[in-house]
């Protein structure tokens, strides 16, 4: 197809994510992409920072992943999940039961992360609504967070500077603590305790559970907090009887360096949301995993079953995938692939300290971020970075990214170098 031709249909008739159908920003027509490369139509090359969002981290057009979806596909691309099994799903199960906290034990498939919290909500009321407490329905979450576009997904991110303030007279009203101040690697977590233990004090009888991810905000933030912070917060809802959900959606799969951030602070969730890393950024997909206590739970209620089936659940393919990624994963030697990331990423942004538009440089596992005293000119940094090669898209005040484990210290150096170079000019404007 005709490049312009392309464009010019691109931007008159599809959405983009978060984009305007009367002011389209510019998008980049990718011809291919091959291990930390995407390969534009134009023919430039940009080395890959974003993961495309967390997701591939075994970097694109692996030949053992792309084998395991030809191989599914011969067999079947999908069956209905009512009332049929499959191979593929029951390999992944037993995958990731041995990789999560042992008191997850059983597993419902789904198509997206937004999804999965949607099914991860879903199940917290169920849980108590089996036992006649269907008042505890409401959440309760921490500041700056994010899990998603859905309904329920959207009432739990951050009510103001999170994506969807606008719809917050639609949304139903949860509860919502500070962001714990305490950054992750110390321990001064008193006053960050405090404010959430305000509100299960206050508010436990309506709670169904504690909904946060775990270690890392994500896209609400970009923020690392303590590991005693969630240990505290597990341990709080012990104490006033309500659930622990992790949304591990981007965290899971090793990019903190360990392979659930969970495990930084050595606690168990109630409910695990896993998606993204899981097929190795190949297909949509994800997982809800939670405890054979809330389960048989809400088994034994009403109405007998837990309510949610999505017509692609537990796809053959994405499950297929997802095994291929997960063997790769684990025999890639991927702690110190990560670990060497993050002493790259913490030695190749040190130079951003100096700069004065820069407010925080902080680097966990392969996630790196520069957070600026202001929000960026998303469309001119871009611009700049392709200029550059590189592939990184920043969002508010935070240039961040988090690239393939695989990818190599010289893509790593040139990647840390435009950083700096666009943050520097940003600073210039
Ligand atoms: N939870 C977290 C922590 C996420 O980072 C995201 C996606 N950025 C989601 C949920 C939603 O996932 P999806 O975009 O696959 O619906």
């Amino acid at each position: 197809m005709d490049l312009n031709q392309l464009i010019d249909i691109d931007c008159n008739h599809i959405w983009h994510p978060y984009s305007s159908m009367t002011e389209p920003l510019p998008v980049y027509p990718v011809e291919s992409a091959e291990r930390c490369s995407i390969r534009l139509k134009d023919g430039r090359v940009l080395t890959d920072g974003m993961s495309s969002w967390w997701a591939a981290v075994h970097g694109y057009n692996h030949p053992v992943l792309n084998e395991a979806v030809e191989k599914q596909l011969k067999q079947m691309s999908h069956v209905m999940f009512g009332g049929l099994t499959h191979e593929p799903a029951v390999k992944l199960t037993e995958k990731l039961l041995a990789l999560t906290p042992p008191l997850l034990q059983k597993v419902f498939y789904c198509d997206s992360g937004s999804v999965a919290v949607e099914v991860a909500m879903k199940m917290a009321l169920q849980y108590w609504i089996a036992q006649q407490k269907s008042e505890k329905s409401k959440f309760a979450t921490i500041r700056s967070g994010y899990h998603g576009d859905t309904w329920n997904a959207m009432s739990i991110c951050d009510p103001e500077t999170g994506m969807h303030h606008i719809f917050n007279k639609a949304l139903p009203i949860q509860f919502f603590a500070p962001q714990p101040n305490c950054r992750f690697g110390e321990d001064k977590v008193q006053n960050d305790l405090a404010a959430m233990e305000a509100i299960l004090e206050k508010h436990h009888q309506e709670l169904a559970a504690i909904i946060l991810e775990p270690i890392v905000q994500g896209a609400g933030g970009m923020w690392f907090y303590s590991s005693d912070y969630l240990k505290g917060v597990r341990q709080l809802c012990d104490q006033y009887k309500v659930l622990l959900i992790a949304d591990e959606i981007a965290t899971g799969f090793g990019r903190t360096g360990k392979l659930f951030a969970c495990e930084h602070a050595g606690i168990e969730p109630d409910i695990m949301c896993l998606g993204k890393a899981i097929t190795g950024g190949y297909m949509s997909f994800a997982a809800t995993l939670t405890t054979t206590k809330v389960a048989e739970t809400i088994s034994r209620g009403e109405p007998g079953v837990f309510m949610h089936g999505p017509t692609f659940m537990a796809n053959p393919l994405a499950c297929a995938v997802a095994i291929a990624s997960i063997e790769l994963l684990l025999n890639s030697g991927w702690q110190n692939k990560v670990m060497h990331i993050e002493a790259k990423l913490k030695m190749g942004l040190e130079a951003c300290k100096e700069l004065h538009n820069v407010s925080d440089v902080r680097c966990l596992g392969a996630i790196g971020v520069v957070e600026l005293k202001q929000a960026v000119d998303m469309t001119a940094v871009q611009k700049h970075f392709v200029e550059l090669g590189v592939w990184v898209r920043p969002f508010g005040k935070n240039v961040y990214f988090m690239p393939p484990f695989i990818i190599t210290d010289e893509e790593l150096t040139k990647l840390c170098e435009a950083v700096y170079k666009v943050v520097k000019r940003e600073g210039e404007r």
